[in-house]
C-alpha cells in the first residue's frame, strides 16, 4: 500500500528546517580569507573615521575668514606656503592671507577652516586669487563624518562582502572571529545515472544533480564532499549514507525519496533513527522533498528531478546552511515583478517557476524560462530567479504582480515572504 504523506506549506517546512539550525561555533580567520564568511562578532568602531579632517579635493587649504568679500569684481589673493600631499602633514599653522597646497585625503593644516577647489581659482606665480567666499568648514571631510569610534556599525551573524572587509581593513582586523562553516556532503542516487563523461545508453541519464548541488555550493563557498552515484540498493545505499554522515555536517542525497519500488532514502532514514521533520510539502515542483535530522547533523533528501532538486536546495538546504555558518539573514532574496506571460494553470500547491526578470520601461518584468515541469533541465538553465506563484483554483494573467526569488545573491534576507 502506497504511503499517504501529509504536505506542510512551505514557510512551515522552511521554519522547520531552520528551528533545527545548529551553529557550528566560530574560528579566528585571515581578513583576506574572510570573504563569503559570516561575522561572529560586530564590527565597532575602534576610532573615528576619518581619523583626522583632511581634504576632499585637489586645491587649496584656507582660513574661510580670509575670504570673506570676494567677488567677480573683487578677487581675493592668497600666497601659497607649501603643498600638503597625501599622506603628509603641513609643517607649519597657515596666517592671514595665506594657503596651503593641498591634494585629497591630506590632513587640513592647522588654522585653515575650508578648502578651495583648484577649479575654482586663478593661479599666479606664489598664490591664487578666488572669486567667492568661503563658509567655515566647506569642503571639509570631517574626523568621524563617516564613523565615531565606538559605535555598532556592523551586527554580528552578517556576511562578510567586499565593503565588509573595506571596513574590517579600515579598523586593522588582520584577523577576523567568524562563524564556521559546514562541510556539505552530496551523494546522487538512481541506478539509471551515468557519470558526466560516459555515453548515453538505453535507460540511462547523465547525473546532472550531482554537479548542480556542488556548483550551488561553491557560489555559497562552502566546501563539500561528493559521495558520487548510488544504485537503487537499500543496504549499499544506506551505507554511504552512514559513511557520508560521518564525515560531514549536512548529507543532501537526490533521488530515491518518494514512494516508488526503488526509493530507499525512507528506509534508511529509519534505519538510522532519523527523525523526518517533513516528507511532502505543499510545493511543485518538489513536493517529495524531505529534510530529516540525526544528532545535529541535517539531511536534505531532495527529488531527483532537475528542477526540483534545484528548487529544494534554494529553499530549504541554502538557508540551513547559512543558518549553520552563523548567518542572521539566511532566507532567499526576493522582490516582486509583474508578469509578462499568463499562466493560467491553477495549482492547489505553491508553484515555483524558473524565470528570467529584467528591467523594462514597465519595470520589472517576469517570465517562465520555458518548458517548466520537475523534470526539466532547460529553464532551470535559463532562469535567473523563480517566480512564486501561490496555491488557488485561479490562474495568473500578464501584467499581475508576482513575488521573485532571486538567485545567487550574495546575501540573505531576514524574513520570510512565502
Ligand atoms: P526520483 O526522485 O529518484 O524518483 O527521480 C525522479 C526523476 O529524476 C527520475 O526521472 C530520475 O531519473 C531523475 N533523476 C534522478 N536523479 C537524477 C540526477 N542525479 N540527475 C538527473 N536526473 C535525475
Ligand atoms: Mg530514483
Amino acid at each position: 500500500m502506497v504511503e499517504m504523506r501529509k504536505p506542510i506549506q512551505v514557510a512551515e517546512a522552511v521554519r522547520l528546517v531552520i528551528a533545527h539550525v545548529q551553529a557550528l561555533g566560530t574560528e579566528q580567520v585571515a581578513l583576506e580569507h574572510t570573504y563569503g564568511r559570516v561575522l561572529a562578532e560586530p564590527i565597532i568602531a575602534k576610532h573615528d573615521v576619518p581619523s583626522f579632517d583632511r581634504s576632499p579635493y585637489d586645491g587649496f587649504a584656507v582660513r574661510a575668514a580670509d575670504t570673506v568679500g570676494a567677488s567677480g569684481e573683487n578677487r581675493v589673493a592668497f600666497t601659497v606656503i607649501g603643498e600638503i600631499g597625501a599622506g603628509y602633514v603641513a609643517d607649519r599653522a597657515i596666517g592671514e592671507g595665506e594657503a596651503y597646497r593641498i591634494m585629497t585625503g591630506a590632513p587640513i593644516p592647522m588654522n585653515a577652516d575650508a578648502v578651495v577647489m583648484l577649479e575654482q581659482t586663478v593661479e599666479g606665480t606664489d598664490g591664487f586669487t578666488l572669486r567667492k567666499p568661503f563658509s567655515p568648514g566647506e569642503n571639509i571631510s570631517f574626523k568621524g563624518e563617516d564613523a565615531k569610534e565606538g559605535e555598532l556599525l556592523i551586527e554580528a551573524g552578517t556576511l562578510i562582502h567586499p565593503g565588509t572587509i573595506a571596513l574590517l581593513a579600515t579598523f586593522g582586523y588582520a584577523e577576523v572571529a567568524v562563524a564556521k562553516r559546514p562541510v556539505v556532503g552530496i551523494l546522487s542516487t538512481g541506478t539509471e545515472l551515468l557519470a558526466v563523461s560516459e555515453p548515453l545508453v538505453p535507460g540511462k541519464i547523465r547525473n546532472s544533480n550531482g554537479p548542480m548541488i556542488a556548483a550551488q555550493l561553491d557560489r555559497m563557498g562552502i566546501a563539500y564532499q561528493s559521495y558520487g552515484m548510488q544504485e537503487d540498493d537499500l543496504d549499499a545505499c544506506a551505507a554511504i549514507v552512514e559513511k557520508a554522515l560521518a564525515e560531514t555536517d549536512v548529507l543532501i542525497t537526490t533521488g530515491g525519496v518518494s514512494v516508488g519500488d526503488y526509493d530507499h532514502l525512507p528506509a534508511i532514514y529509519e534505519r538510522l533513527g532519523a527523525k523526518v521533520l517533513f516528507n511532502k510539502v505543499a510545493m511543485r515542483p518538489g513536493s517529495v522533498t524531505t529534510v530529516a535530522v540525526l544528532g545535529d547533523k541535517l539531511l536534505f533528501g531532495l527529488s531527483g528531478n532537475p528542477s526540483a532538486c534545484f528548487t529544494g536546495f534554494e529553499l530549504f538546504a541554502r538557508p540551513a546552511i547559512l543558518g549553520m555558518m552563523g548567518s542572521q539573514t539566511p532566507y532567499v532574496p526576493h522582490m516582486t515583478a509583474k508578469l509578462g506571460e499568463d499562466i493560467l494553470k491553477p495549482n492547489p500547491f505553491t508553484r515555483f517557476i524558473r524565470a528570467i526578470w529584467e528591467m523594462t520601461p514597465e519595470g520589472i518584468v517576469a517570465v517562465p524560462a520555458g518548458f517548466n515541469k520537475s523534470n526539466a533541465v532547460s529553464s532551470i538553465a535559463r532562469g535567473n530567479c523563480l517566480i512564486v506563484l501561490p496555491s488557488g483554483t485561479r490562474g495568473y494573467t500578464t501584467g499581475m504582480t508576482v513575488d521573485l526569488l532571486l538567485l545567487g545573491a550574495e546575501q540573505g534576507v531576514g524574513e520570510w515572504v512565502l
